[in-house]
């Protein structure tokens, strides 16, 4: 199941959902019970505002070997 981030605009507080993508938009409270929240763009944000770190993308995208390139997989 998805997990989504809301942040509570009552407290300030973001936390995580998961929840079927069928819900994703419904309202969500928060921990401390405020319904006054707003969902949150998942990891892949644009802003860099979220405080919590995205992984970074895997440089080359070739699955970590170094094999594709070098002649051995094609
Ligand atoms: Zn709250």
């Amino acid at each position: 199941m998805p997990r989504y981030e809301y942040r509570c605009r009552t407290c300030g507080d973001t936390f995580e959902l998961s929840r079927p993508m069928a819900e994703s938009s419904a309202p969500a409270d928060c921990p401390a019970g405020h319904t006054d929240t707003v969902k949150l763009l998942s990891t892949v944000a644009v802003g860099g505002s979220a405080s919590a770190p995205a992984p970074a993308p895997r440089a080359g995208g070739g699955g970590g070997g170094g094999c594709c390139g070098g002649g051995c997989c094609g």
